[in-house]
């Protein structure tokens, strides 16, 4: 299993025209998904006058249209991306610690960077060798197959798939050629799998850890003919 990270804080935002009377507060539900555009309160109409409500960004008292956001007060064209400026009267926007960002900015600051690609990962997110990967830029480093909420194998600090990591580094059978995993026999300067490790000619199976060799290869007491007995080693 591969944990997952998901979080971000979007709210909605509420924009407000000046009435005679104070423009209500009005609360902005959180969090929304998918991303919702700002909804505008009353018509088209700016009113003048003075306000109660000074904005958060520049102190001074609002008059005209106000926005609502993040709990408080902006003149709408003070309402930007701490970073960058931009106006996020109209667009989607982020916060975090008190302060508004644009969905670039909350992300390029915020949001983990992609071990393979190093672009910062909006949603879905995979947590694996100590970094954070888009889903489908954590894959296998010799087939490149993405491994989703498969396991994998590490060698060397990079991630293969099951098949290619035995293929590439485990042990490999004396008797078939084929990778090892798990018990094993060591036996003639090399390692067997249990099963693949018997007689020569009749491929039987040792019952006790004695067999018998002759240049080189095992075999059991009937095929053997002038070599010398050996024992074998079972390894866990
Ligand atoms: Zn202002
Ligand atoms: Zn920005
Ligand atoms: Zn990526
Ligand atoms: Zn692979
Ligand atoms: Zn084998
Ligand atoms: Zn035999």
């Amino acid at each position: 299993m591969i944990p997952r990270a998901d979080d971000e804080s979007k709210e909605i935002l509420v924009k407000h025209e000046e009435e005679p009377t104070p423009a209500p507060v009005v609360a902005a539900p959180k969090p929304v998904t998918p991303p919702t555009k700002p909804v505008r309160n009353g018509g088209d109409h700016v009113g003048g006058g003075s306000s109660l409500f000074v904005c958060a960004s520049c102190d001074e008292p609002i008059s005209g249209t106000m926005i609502t956001a993040m709990g408080k007060r902006w003149h709408s064209d003070h309402f930007v991306c701490s970073v960058c400026d931009l106006n996020l009267e109209h667009v989607q926007f982020f916060h975090k610690d008190g302060q508004p960002y644009c969905h670039f900015d909350y992300h390029d600051k915020f949001s983990p960077k992609c071990g393979h690609c190093n672009t910062p990962i909006e949603n879905e997110c995979l947590t694996a060798l100590g970094k954070s990967w888009h889903p489908g830029h954590f894959f296998c480093r010799d087939c490149g197959d993405p491994f989703e909420e498969d396991g994998y194998m590490v060698h060397d600090g990079f991630p293969y798939c099951e098949k290619d990591y035995l293929r590439l580094f485990a042990p490999k059978c004396t008797g078939c050629q084929d990778p090892i995993q798990g018990d094993f026999i060591s036996a003639l300067k090399g390692k067997w799998h249990r099963d693949c490790f018997g007689c020569s000619v009749c491929h039987i199976g040792f019952d006790a850890t004695s067999y018998y060799v002759e240049n080189g290869k095992p075999y059991c007491k009937a095929h053997y003919k002038n070599g010398s007995r050996a024992t074998a080693t079972p390894t866990a």
